[in-house]
């Protein structure tokens, strides 16, 4: 019997005792890939459960069932804080899904403007991306990844939530959020070519609403959008 690091996100009620079956994916990757063996211990999760200890309870290479032990952590207050960004191609897409998990955004919405590169993604896949980049940081929670918007009707629906709108013309004041200010947040983030002045005009109509800055250089996108995160969530880490 060993203690292994795996980390498993179970959507699932996680109790002393209870008995898990683990569904063919789970069961295959415990199985087949990590080579668990009965008596073996790991970790699952959930955003409601907290973090619990589970041991191999039957292990086969097609289904594998945990007999879950004891909390190792309780639930934990998040930052409520939304990444927004212009859609960009695959491989940047799961960067930013990915890092935008480490760095404890909330929700995920992907956002349709005139100058993305993309206008579909597979929502599945960013998903697993998100709960894999969530056992891999520690995280309790994984990310609410949403299907993508039009800027318009983003904009059209927007809550009493402050955004905060990426700006690389200079004209913006350096992103600074008051350390601790746990309010609902945002970014926005554009596409490589740039928000139209149109959509912007448009983005100004949110409720409360900020032009930031993050440096004197432009950045790509996916630069932006993960250093704007990391700024913005740095004073809730
Ligand atoms: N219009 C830019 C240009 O002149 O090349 C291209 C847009 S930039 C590559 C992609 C997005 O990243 C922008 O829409 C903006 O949201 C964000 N961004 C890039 N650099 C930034 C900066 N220094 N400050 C704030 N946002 C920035």
């Amino acid at each position: 019997m060993s203690a292994t690091s795996i980390r498993l996100f179970i959507d699932a009620p996680l109790g002393d005792n209870t008995e898990l079956p683990l569904e063919a994916a789970q069961s295959h990757y415990l199985g087949n890939v990590m080579r668990l063996q009965q008596g073996d211990t790991l970790r699952l999760f959930n955003g409601v459960a907290g973090e619990w200890q589970a041991e191999v309870a039957q292990i086969s290479r097609k289904q594998a069932v945990l007999t879950v032990r004891h909390q190792t952590r309780t639930p934990e207050p998040e930052p409520d804080c939304w990444l927004c960004f212009a859609l960009l191609k695959r491989q940047k897409t799961d960067l930013v899904v990915e890092k935008a998990t480490e760095l404890g955004a909330s929700v995920i919405q992907p956002v349709i403007t005139a100058r993305t590169q993309a206008d579909h993604v597979n929502l599945e896949r960013l998903r697993a991306i998100a709960v894999e980049a969530a056992e891999q940081c520690e995280r309790l929670v994984v990310p609410e990844i949403r299907a993508p918007l039009p800027l318009h009707k983003l904009m059209a629906s927007w809550p009493q939530r402050r955004l905060y709108v990426a700006d690389e013309r200079r004209t913006a004041p350096v992103l600074a959020p008051a350390p601790g200010a746990a309010q609902p947040s945002a970014l926005l983030v554009g596409p490589e070519g740039g928000f139209t002045d149109a959509e912007l005009e448009g983005i100004a109509t949110a409720p409360i609403v900020s032009r930031v800055s993050l440096g004197r250089r432009i950045l790509r996108a996916e630069t932006a959008a993960i250093a704007g995160l990391a700024l913005l969530l740095a004073s809730h880490s």
